[in-house]
């Protein structure tokens, strides 16, 4: 059956002993490869549907036009992958994969009934647990192979073992513990104290079963180490009290507890003292469960798993990468990581395999930025003496911060190639103005502009303040475009911008139907750019025609630059650090429940005092139906509870555009004294006369959304306030309460945020369309730069990542971003 292997691997040894001539087969390697890759296909049609052979055709081919050293890095990978060992286990032969350790029959563990079972061939659904015994068919296998094909996990295990996302044998092995049991720590009985977490090495001197009252069963067993001996009880493992075996040596670890006045284990992980132990006397990995998958037998599939994978698995890092960034070569890694020998191991694995998760964002959004950067965009004529009268008939001067971005920006769009850049400032940092010193370069040009905004709402008063701004430059004509116009608006509209009538055309995602074409789109202004997708973002630079139109995307959530560099990595990114002078700090304050009436009357005076207050409603995870409910009811109860004689409006997300659009007139109109609203009013409304924002529920938000509600107040010239109201007095929520309460700086925040809430999905990673991260942490900014510059390097080297010895960094990356999958 091997023979297809046999064969390339006596010609590559060959090759290697005649000093990589590429002579040791007639035609060279490359052309041999091409016989040999048909010949490996048909030896089997599992083969073909392998990776092994693409992957072995992907290392080989182009041979010949490596250098000598090159030739000799491939050859050794690929023959120690191909080794003895590796033919034997390899592709096309016998395999045994994730053989079960020979005694896991009699293993120790917490898996009760369901314990693999001693047979090797069979498949058994166990008692009452259902766990099927690890066994069953070898074939061949690659890492892409279902995960049913690994010696006991049949149709059932597979079915439980996909609701932890484990549907192929790779899944499996990047499921990484959740965390480790440290029980390294071994211990002779009689040193033993309460509360510790150790492990003995003992003989089993008596075991005994009883049942309580209400039947549970207690299994217990004196274990004695010539040192003294210990109790040790598990409960309702019934089944446990056969695989207990007087005089056997078994190893146990665990908590010491007390049982009246004398130290017991109770329930403590064991197994019989061998070589190698996997649940005692170790880091044991503890992984995420599902119902039906214990621990024990978790950790029993993956110790074969890897004992057969770990070895197999090609290194895609070239070794000399290896060698200058001091990585763990990853077959170790991954092994590491799930049965680490000693923490400093344990601490490389993740390491390397957080090097590997940023090294091929990096890799990924490098690409990205080169295929932008390499499409046709338009380079238009900025004219600056216009630029500057407009800027000079503002009522105020632009901040240091807003004229660097303009300069950027304009700078970008002299460029063919198309901008792709990020405008970053905290709210009312004053992004708007220079979006639209950018539109009215790109209507100089002809060309058209389009600007899409999250809502409505938001769309609206962009509409209103652009052409406001704009108010005094002939000849350029903004529309607006949401999707509360009537068919035949709309038609018109539509018509407008196809014939290039309109020139900025402010709109919501309306603007990225399929009905609508630009005649000749210039510029892509997104704001709040987070609340888009990836593929929204996409839509609109396409309805660009004949060549690809500049991107400004706007944010107002301001994000670290670890955070930056790993989700804008393919963006050029402008900061507006610095606020419009004379912005006033909003005085915050975390107050508890009790202090509701207080902050009521507080408001009604500032109302007294013509002012006007938002009061935001909780956060309803429910649904948005439930949270307008709730919202209706609490607007409602204010009104005739406790401002009877004020107005007070209501905005919420269920609500028609229009609907909402004549709340939020009439509150900046003053038509309202309060505006009682659900968090739809996060996003950008100015209303300069408020100057109250009581925010309901606040530990229910993050800091960043909080920092974005504090922002709706304070944009005039009063003073004013940002209460937060919190349920949870939790250490925890106190402390992001106070947190909030004395930093104003929306980076600062950010920064915050991170530490407090960890890399999870802080910002929707996921929704900047990149693939989720198993092991780095946002804050592993070291490891981050390191990945960084090596991609850099490499792209500068190879930018497509054509060349062979970099062919398997170029299937990870792939694999990596297509789905989110694991490297
Ligand atoms: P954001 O960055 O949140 O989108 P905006 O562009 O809406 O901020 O600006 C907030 C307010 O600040 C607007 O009323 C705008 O006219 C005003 N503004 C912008 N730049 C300046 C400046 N340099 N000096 C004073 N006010 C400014
Ligand atoms: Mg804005």
């Amino acid at each position: 059956m091997a023979s297809a292997y046999d064969k390339l691997r006596r010609i590559l040894s060959l090759e290697q002993e005649q000093g990589y001539r590429d002579r040791a087969v007639v035609g060279g390697v490359s052309r041999f490869l091409t016989y040999w890759e048909r010949e490996a296909r048909e030896e089997s049609e599992e083969i073909a549907r392998s990776p092994a052979v693409a992957e072995v055709v992907g290392m080989l081919s182009g041979y010949a036009d490596l250098s000598l050293a090159a030739r000799r890095d491939t050859l050794d990978r690929l023959l120690s992958l191909l080794g003895d060992e590796g033919i034997r286990r390899g592709p096309g032969t016998e395999l045994g994969p994730a053989r079960p350790s020979e005694d896991s029959g009699a293993d120790a563990g917490d898996d009760g009934p369901g314990a693999p079972h001693r047979s090797a061939s069979q498949v058994e659904t166990a008692r009452s647990g259902g766990q099927e015994t690890i066994s069953g068919a070898p074939g061949q296998l690659s890492l892409d192979s279902p995960i049913t094909r690994l010696k006991g996990v049949g149709r059932v295990i597979a079915a439980r073992l996909e609701r932890l996302g484990l549907q192929k044998v790779r899944d499996l092995i990047y499921h990484f513990p959740r965390r480790y049991n440290d029980f390294t720590d071994l211990r002779t009985i009689s040193r033993l104290t309460l509360g510790e977490e150790v492990t003995v090495v003992g003989i089993i001197q008596s075991t005994s079963t009883r049942r309580t009252e209400r039947g549970k069963a207690i299994t217990r067993a004196i274990v004695t180490d010539g040192t003294g001996s210990i109790e040790t009880q598990w409960f309702n493992q019934p089944h446990l009290a056969s695989r207990l075996k007087l005089g056997d040596e078994v190893a146990i670890s665990g908590k010491v507890g007390e049982y009246l006045g004398r130290l017991v284990f109770n329930s403590p992980e064991w197994e019989p003292l061998r070589r190698e132990l996997l649940h005692t006397a170790r880091l044991v990995p503890v992984y995420p469960l599902t119902e039906g998958i214990k621990g024990g037998w978790m950790r029993r599939l993956s110790r074969a798993t890897l004992d057969y994978w770990a070895p197999l698995i090609m290194d895609p890092l070239p070794p000399s990468m290896l060698q200058s960034t001091g990585l763990m070569q990853l077959g170790t890694a991954l092994e590491q990581i799930h049965f680490p020998a000693s923490k400093i191991s344990l601490q490389q694995a993740r390491q390397r395999l957080c090097f590997d998760e940023f090294f091929l964002v990096q890799l990924g959004l490098l690409g990205r930025r080169h295929a932008s950067r390499s499409q046709q965009g338009r380079a238009l004529a900025v004219p600056w003496h216009e630029i500057d009268s407009f800027f000079s008939g503002l009522p105020f001067q632009l901040t240091g911060a807003q004229r660097r971005a303009i300069k950027d920006i304009l700078g970008d769009l002299e460029k063919r190639v198309p901008m792709s850049r990020l405008l970053q400032g905290d709210v009312g940092s004053g992004k708007t103005v220079v979006a639209v010193a950018a539109m009215l370069a790109t209507v100089r040009n002809g060309l058209q502009a389009a600007v899409m905004a999250p809502t409505s709402i938001l769309a609206e008063q962009h509409y209103r303040t652009i052409s406001e701004m704009l108010e005094g430059c002939p000849d350029t004509h903004c529309t607006l475009l949401t999707g509360r116009f009537s068919d035949a608006e709309k038609r018109c509209l539509r018509d407008d911008i196809f014939q290039g009538r309109a020139q900025i055309v402010v709109g919501t995602h309306a603007l990225i139907q399929a009905s609508v074409d630009f005649a000749r789109l210039g510029l892509v202004v997104v704001d709040e750019q987070h609340r888009f997708g990836v593929a929204q973002r996409a839509a609109l630079r396409d309805k660009g025609t004949d060549f690809v139109p500049h991107l400004l995307a706007m944010s107002a959530t301001p994000i670290p630059r670890t955070l930056a560099l790993t989700v804008y990595g393919d963006m050029d990114i402008s900061v507006l650090d610095e606020m419009p002078p004379n912005r006033q700090r909003v005085e915050t304050a975390a107050r508890d429940r009790g202090s509701r009436e207080r902050i009521y009357s507080f408001i009604e005076s500032q109302v007294a005092q013509g002012r006007q207050a938002f009061i935001i409603c909780p956060l309803v995870e429910e649904s948005d139906r439930v949270e307008a409910t709730a919202a209706v009811a609490e607007h409602r109860r204010l009104q005739e509870e406790v401002f009877p004689r004020l107005r007070l409006g209501l905005l919420h997300g269920r609500m028609d555009a229009e609907e909402k659009e004549q709340s939020m007139t009439s509150f900046q109109g003053g038509e309202y004294d309060i505006l009682v609203s659900t968090p739809v009013v996060e996003v950008g409304i100015d209303v300069p006369n408020a100057t109250v924002m009581l925010i309901e529920g606040a530990d229910r938000f993050g800091l960043a959304q909080l920092h974005q509600f504090r922002g709706r107040v304070g944009r005039g010239q009063h003073k004013s306030y940002c209460i937060l109201l919190f349920d949870d007095p939790s250490e925890d929520s106190l402390k992001r309460m106070e947190i909030i309460a004395e930093t104003h700086d929306g980076f600062a925040l950010a920064e915050k945020d991170l530490q407090l809430r960890g890399p999870g999905d802080f910002f929707g990673m996921r929704q900047h369309g990149l693939p989720r991260l198993r092991v780095a942490k946002l804050s592993d900014t070291a490891i981050l730069e390191r990945a960084r510059s090596e991609a850099l390097r490499l792209f500068q080297e190879d930018p497509d990542l054509a060349r062979p010895e970099h062919r398997a960094i170029a299937m990870s990356v792939h694999r990596f971003w297509r789905s989110g999958d694991v490297p």
